[in-house]
């Protein structure tokens, strides 16, 4: 009897330990072992299970830490989790009791809103999450700044997958973070459309390139004494068949996300190089052509031989316009990119360097590029057109050019007031809205008729449009 009552306790006990460890796994399961907050795997689970209520309204918070793989890279993995620690705890004390919070990994948090949520309880979560993250995390030795942005999106049981739900949390996420991060965003329809027809762009820029559908447009560039045309600009712009004229700001973005960049930068310069070569045919030369160059254009190593196939040099200058990501602070020796150049320059092609003063090219650049012309950004000319501290900023950068020999351009002039204005700064050419800016042919004819227009001792405005 005795025997029969230890066996039984035994088991009860043995039965116990299972349960336990069933528990332990399933916890190990479904939460995640950093922060103990409930893991992707419960995530999924919960959010299915809410949508799956015919009508339910569900609003999905997404927090997203700011610059965390920074605090990551500067303070070390240990710190790094530590202060995913305290951002747990500080997400929990405002959403529990009103929704359950998941860390998907990373700095990647989502808070589920069901049971009818409502988007007022919703707001109150976001602004005091974005309050309390404001306050310094310390850990031992270090007191970090951080700041998160959350994006908000709703939908209703039977109507929106999760997948929807979720990326279209992420979509708000992503104007959160664009909009100067440390703040909130709730989908709103214009994003999901915005997104939709990036999407819709994206499928169609790559045939778009193969059919001739990128094509450049050409701003003139002035001498600011004689008001002469010296040189031109191609831009690009996507004829697109539904859409008609697209600026480069709606598609340049798409084109570096397919890495197809490149490939917009490789049409434009063809056409820029023929257009110059039927401009000298026709007897309206052009002293110069400038191309926009990106970074992956740069490095590519088909540049300079693609150049060589075409280039035939006929009286223009070729000119590069070095733009944005392009890190130009350290070009080092050997290099593709100080390579591509130096073979740039041995082909006789100009480097300029676009942009200038707008904070992107740097002094160190202009010192280790050495560019032949500096091209100063419209933004600054703008303001120096309506602000005398300003005017002195461009005066600076024009004499600091003239002393290193570097060619100078004032871009963005816009009326024929900027002109004057620039003209007075002493800046030898413009170029700008004030000088038209035109596809291939009407370009051709702007040029046609600019012929035998005598060199002014001033730009003369009327002559000049
Ligand atoms: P960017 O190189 O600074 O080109 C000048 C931009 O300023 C052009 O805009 C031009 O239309 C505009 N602009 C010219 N004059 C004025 C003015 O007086 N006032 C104002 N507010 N704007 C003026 P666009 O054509 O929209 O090009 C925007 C940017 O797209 C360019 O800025 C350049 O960074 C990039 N881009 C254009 N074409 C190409 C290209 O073929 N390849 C690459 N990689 N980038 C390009
Ligand atoms: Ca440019
Ligand atoms: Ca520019």
């Amino acid at each position: 009897m005795d025997d029969l009552i230890s066996a039984n306790r035994a088991l009860a006990e043995r039965n116990n330990e299972l349960d336990e460890a069933r528990r332990a796994l399933e916890r190990g399961a479904n939460h995640d072992s950093l922060t103990g907050l409930l893991n992707r795997n419960a995530f999924e689970r919960d959010l299915a299970e809410a949508l799956n209520v015919e009508g339910m309204d569900v609003i999905l918070l997404y927090v997203d830490l700011d610059r965390f793989k920074w605090i990551n890279d500067t303070f070390g993995h240990t710190v790094g989790d530590q202060v995913l620690i305290v951002v747990a705890d500080r997400i929990k004390r405002f959403a529990s009791g009103i929704g359950p919070v998941y860390r998907l990994g990373g700095d990647e948090f989502l808070i589920v809103l069901a049971d009818n949520a409502e988007i007022e309880n919703a707001r109150w979560i976001s602004d005091s999450i974005l309050d309390v993250m404001g306050e310094t995390v310390q850990t031992p030795g270090h007191n970090i700044a951080i700041t998160a942005s959350v994006g908000l999106a709703h939908g209703k049981g039977g109507q929106v997958t999760p997948r929807q739900l979720v990326a279209n949390a992420d979509i708000a996420l992503f104007e959160a973070k664009n909009g100067g991060r440390a703040c909130a965003r709730e989908l709103t329809p214009g994003m999901l459309q915005e997104m939709a027809d990036h999407r819709q762009l994206a499928s169609e820029l790559p045939n778009a390139i193969k059919n001739r559908q990128i094509i450049a447009y050409y701003q003139p560039q002035i001498d600011a004494r004689t008001g002469r045309v010296i040189g031109a600009e191609a831009l690009a712009r996507w004829d697109h068949p539904r859409l008609g004229v697209l600026a480069p700001a709606a598609f340049l973005d798409i084109a570096t996300e397919l890495g197809l960049v490149a490939s917009v930068d490789r049409c434009v310069m063809r056409q820029a190089m023929l257009f110059a070569v039927s401009a000298a045919e026709t007897g309206t030369p052009l002293q110069s052509i400038s191309v926009n160059l990106s970074a992956d254009r740069l490095t590519d190593p088909n540049l300079t031989t693609d150049i060589q196939a075409l280039w035939v040099g006929q009286g223009s200058r070729l000119a590069i316009e070095l733009l944005e990501t392009i890190d130009l602070d350290d070009v080092a020796d050997g290099s593709l990119v100080s390579d591509n150049l130096r073979r740039l320059r041995d082909m006789g092609v100009q480097i300029e360097m676009d942009d200038f003063g707008s904070g992107r090219a740097s002094i160190t650049s202009l010192l280790s590029v050495q560019p032949d012309r500096v091209k100063i950004d419209r933004h600054l000319i703008q303001a120096a057109t309506r602000n005398p501290i300003k005017r002195q900023v461009v005066s600076a950068i024009l004499d600091m050019a003239r002393a290193l020999g570097i060619e100078s351009l004032a871009e963005g002039a816009e009326t024929m007031e900027d002109v004057a204005i620039i003209q007075g700064l002493g800046c030898p050419q413009l170029q700008g809205y004030a000088f038209t800016r035109l596809p291939e042919t009407d370009f051709a004819a702007y040029l046609q008729a600019r012929i035998g227009y005598a060199s002014g001792d001033r730009v003369n405005a009327r002559a000049a449009i």
